[in-house]
């Protein structure tokens, strides 16, 4: 194929999708194809779903609806616009998806995605096709690498799968079921990617994984490696000035890790660690394997390496069997860590799930109750953290333009969004920023000083 053909991915979910879309992208580069943000010029629409949220699959399919009506006026141009469906739902659906609807062209697992420029080649013949497989290959080593150019548009803080899948079997959960059991990709394979991200210009990056900290890949030398392992040997790769890790699981996180906290400054001193309950009964209903003390003792121990690690996590309010008293467990919990953030969700029931079975399911009223107190009161932390740094100087990983003219992004350590008045050639710089005041989600900066962090010069840039 020499033609340029336009392809526009949508992705739904969590950043491991996003990173899916990229590589996605990346891997149908080589045939011609250019990505389009619109939908209605596309050759080819990929829709990257999540099974995560609830109704996910209707949600899929009303999409496809959408779609479907920009495939029959593109025909009716005489253009032929191909319908594909990836990640998590194509995954659990797989045949279903072509049998419900006529305009699905392919269905691919999130292990498949390397198999793409082929499977389209033969859903341009008019084959409609499906492959959901878990294959014996590694698709990490199938799929093209991003180039130059695709990296720079992406930004300076880049996501990195590094793990896959899940063998925890949270009863609530669905991704053990669509993304598989956990696979670690290796150290050095890893190392190369970051190393061509950074000779683009990246300057952060965040290794992503649905359990990242049980991160167990080959070394060069064909031993596992822990996260830490895997940190310590990216901190050393040049322009690379920090490194962040998601999402981690309670019992995974183990005390070498944690050293590495207090050991890496490039590690950044920001972890989200889900605890999803405050009440032990429910968190052994959960399957989660820990306790609310186990939880406790590590946010301590981790904040013992590094005393301003801040905190956010994932919570499930109203879980079968929840009580008012084990909630307020929660709450209890909640004010001891003291988070810098939190998502919260009122627990909703994923069909084939051994959750979804259970006695005492919480009426929505009462969900949705317990849902607006937690919110209320991790909301009031936030504000406290962020308000907290009012008055002290932040180093800000200076990122893009601003929504106004002259303003400038970034980011601080804590992943918190800054924003400030600054000349445009401070992109991609550390900068150290006075911070004056908080807004709902962002803090404002003001030049401190003369940037103390040279700007990386990008080979060739
Ligand atoms: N692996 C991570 C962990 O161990 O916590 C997170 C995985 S999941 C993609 C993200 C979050 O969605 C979970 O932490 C949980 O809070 C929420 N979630 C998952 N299933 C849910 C359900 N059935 N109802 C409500 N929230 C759910
Ligand atoms: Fe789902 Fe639990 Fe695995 Fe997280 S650890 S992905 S919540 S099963």
């Amino acid at each position: 194929m020499t033609n340029s053909r336009k392809v526009h991915v949508k992705s739904f979910g969590c950043q491991m999708n996003v990173y899916d879309s990229h590589r996605m992208a990346d891997t149908l580069a080589p045939g011609g194809y250019v990505e389009t943000a619109r939908p209605e010029d596309a050759d080819l629409v990929i829709l990257n779903t999540c099974h995560i949220r609830e109704k996910a699959v209707d949600k899929v399919y009303s999409e496809i609806g959408r779609i479907r009506v920009m495939k029959e006026e593109a025909a009716a141009q005489g253009r032929q616009m191909l319908i594909a469906v990836a990640g998590c739902v194509a995954q659990a659906e797989g045949q279903e998806i072509v049998r419900r609807s006529q305009a699905v062209d392919l269905v691919v697992g999130s292990q498949n995605y390397h198999k793409l420029p082929e499977m389209i080649a033969r859903a341009r013949t008019g084959e409609r096709v499906v492959d959901t497989e878990f294959p014996v290959e590694d698709k990490f080593d199938a799929l093209a690498a991003p180039r130059r150019e695709e990296i720079r548009k992406r930004g300076l803080a880049a996501f990195v799968t590094v793990q896959e899948g899940c063998d925890k079997f949270c009863t609530f959960c669905v991704v053990p079921y669509t993304r598989g059991a956990e696979v670690s990709r290796p150290v050095e394979k890893i190392a190369a990617e970051v190393e061509r991200l950074a000779s683009a210009g990246v300057r952060e990056v965040t290794l992503i994984g649905q359990n990242v900290n049980a991160y167990h890949g080959l070394d060069a030398a064909g031993a596992p490696a822990s996260l830490a392992a895997l940190c310590r040997r990216l901190s050393r790769i040049e322009g690379i000035a920090r490194l962040r890790y998601t999402t981690s699981h309670p019992r995974d996180m183990d005390e070498e890790l944690i050293a590495a906290h207090a050991e890496l400054p490039e590690l950044m001193p920001y972890v989200h660690l889900p605890v999803q309950s405050g009440s032990d009964r429910i968190l052994d209903a959960m399957n989660r394997k820990h306790s609310a003390a186990h939880y406790l003792d590590i946010v301590a121990r981790m904040r013992a390496a590094r005393a301003d690690l801040a905190f956010t996590s994932d919570f499930i309010v109203g879980f079968p069997g929840e009580t008012e008293e084990d909630f307020q467990d929660t709450l209890r919990l909640v004010e001891t860590v003291r988070f810098a953030g939190a998502y919260t969700f009122a627990y909703s029931v994923r069909p084939g799930t051994p959750a979804a079975e259970m006695e005492g399911q919480v009426p929505e009223d009462v969900k949705i109750d317990r849902l607006h107190r937690l919110q209320a009161l991790i909301a009031g932390q936030q504000r406290a953290f962020n308000a907290s740094f009012v008055g002290k100087t932040l180093d800000v990983l200076l990122e893009k333009p601003g929504r106004l003219s002259g303003q400038l992004v970034g980011k601080s350590p804590y992943l918190q969004t800054v924003q400030v008045m600054a000349a445009p050639d401070l992109i991609g710089r550390i900068v150290p920023l006075a911070i004056v005041d908080i807004g709902t989600n962002t803090l404002f900066g003001a030049l401190a000083e003369t940037p103390a962090v040279p700007a990386f010069a990008a080979a060739g840039a």
